[in-house]
């Protein structure tokens, strides 16, 4: 291992933490992942990754072993084309890629089947789910577990979702303070492509789709190789947000009728395609709602969702989590960082994430609206209004060279012999 002279836990193995983690012990640094499931886990759907997610997960030094189990095993930048959700599925715009973008869409699982054999099990750590950080006089950090076991370590990395444990430590006690409801539930399938054909599906399915109306909208885009259609179907009862869910957040399987009557009024293909998802899961969407200012407190400092989950309308919440993982480890690695710079280090962090995740979260909840304000009911916008407001949305989120930005911050932070 290489010689640094603070120690690092990561709560939380989902992807970002999972990321983090093994480009850290890549580069010999010694990092336990505290997991509170009994093994890693995610959910059988597709993802959605942008240059900017493809070029973080590069710079982790992951990439590779992502595209190896990616099928395709090649990066491929598949643009969305919008239609309408009503009628016959009509034209309304075609998102235009410049030639050199880079991105990828995966079957979520097999991140984990590319990652998790990098790591070796000594430095992993099961159903120990985080109840609270702590300082300890020396400046150390304590997480307890709720079995009563707890881990010390001079740097903790907050990757444990959206209902964080550890965002308590960094933002304030109050657990929901922070989290939003923001009265849309997406329902989630897989569903096969041959089979949708088979049944009269006349839309071109093999490029990803985005399917208009008012207060709802649906995503597709096909997975492994144009055999499964990623299948995301999101209803608004309003644009308001609300206190968070008492009820489950997550339904792995709810009725199907519940989902094919909110469809009710749209067209045929739609239909079709929400008939073969037999046993939908249900996710009642909530956010990081007023976005944090600061993810960093004393050496605790929070990547992914735990900092800024938001709605998922422009495909880019877990890669802001990656961007966050990236700028972590660009600055951990550096061989002048020690436990003595430690905190200077950590604020470097804090200044160039929060400001850009949040501008991502902003970004992520206009589009929501505008995909969901399409159509003649009442405020809805026209066609040539939609392609206006579609023009170049992903723009501020795919192009920013984030190498860059953190090599000047290192450079102006080690020139001036490690001060801020
Ligand atoms: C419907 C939907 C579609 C989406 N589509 C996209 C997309 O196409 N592209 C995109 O970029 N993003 C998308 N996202 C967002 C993306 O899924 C998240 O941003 C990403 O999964 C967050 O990863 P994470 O590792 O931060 O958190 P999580 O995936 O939530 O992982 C957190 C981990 O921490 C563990 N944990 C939780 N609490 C504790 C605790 N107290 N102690 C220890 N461990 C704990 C959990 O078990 C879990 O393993 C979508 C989200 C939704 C809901």
């Amino acid at each position: 291992m290489a010689e640094k002279d603070f120690t690092i836990v990561v709560v939380g193995g989902g992807m970002c933490g999972l990321a983090i983690a093994t480009a850290l012990l890549r580069a010999g640094i010694e990092t336990h992942v505290f997991e509170a499931a009994p093994k890693f886990d995610e959910i059988g759907a597709g993802i959605g990754l942008g240059p900017n997610a493809v070029a973080a997960l590069r710079g982790l030094g992951v990439l590779d072993d992502v595209l190896s189990k990616a099928d395709p095993p090649r990066l491929a930048m598949r643009p969305y084309t919008f239609v309408t959700g009503k009628g016959n599925h009509e034209h309304i715009f075609d998102y235009a890629l410049s030639a050199d973008e880079q991105g990828l869409s995966i079957y979520r699982p097999i991140f984990l089947d590319a990652l998790v054999p990098i790591i070796d099990a000594k430095y992993t750590h099961f159903d120990k789910r985080a109840v609270s950080v702590s300082t300890t006089p020396s400046g150390k950090h304590v997480v307890k577990f709720h079995d009563n076991t707890s881990v010390e370590a001079d740097l903790i990395i907050g990757a444990d979702g959206i209902k964080s444990t550890t965002r308590e430590f960094v933002a304030g006690p109050h657990p929901d303070k922070h989290l939003r409801y923001v009265n849309t539930s997406t329902y989630r399938g897989l569903v096969s492509i041959s089979a949708l054909k088979k049944d009269g599906v006349k839309t071109d399915l093999t490029k990803p789709l985005l399917w208009m109306g008012m207060k709802k909208h649906v995503v597709t885009y096909p997975i492994r190789g144009n055999e499964l259609l990623n299948v995301g179907a999101a209803v608004s009862t309003s644009f308001t947000t609300s206190p968070p869910a008492t009820d489950s957040w997550v339904e792995r399987s709810v009725p199907a009728k519940e989902m094919f009557d909110a469809y009710d009024d749209w067209g045929k293909d739609i239909k079709i395609i929400l008939s073969h998802i037999k046993d939908p899961s249900r996710w009642m969407m909530h956010v990081v709602d007023p976005p944090l200012e600061h993810y960093v407190k004393e050496n605790v400092v929070l990547v992914g969702d735990a900092a800024h989950a938001m709605v998922p309308h422009l495909s880019a919440g877990v890669g802001q989590g990656f961007e966050d993982a990236y700028v972590l480890y660009r600055l951990l690695i550096h061989p002048q960082t020690s436990a003595k710079n430690l905190q200077s280090v950590l604020r470097i962090y804090d200044t160039i994430r929060p400001p850009r995740a949040t501008m991502v979260q902003r970004e992520s909840v206009r589009m929501g609206r505008l995909y969901h304000g399409f159509g003649p009911g009442a405020g809805g916008n026209t066609v040539k209004q939609t392609q206006e407001q579609l023009n170049g949305i992903w723009n501020p989120v795919w192009y920013h060279d984030l190498e860059k930005e953190v090599d000047q911050h290192l450079n102006r932070f080690y020139s001036h012999g490690g001060k801020l």
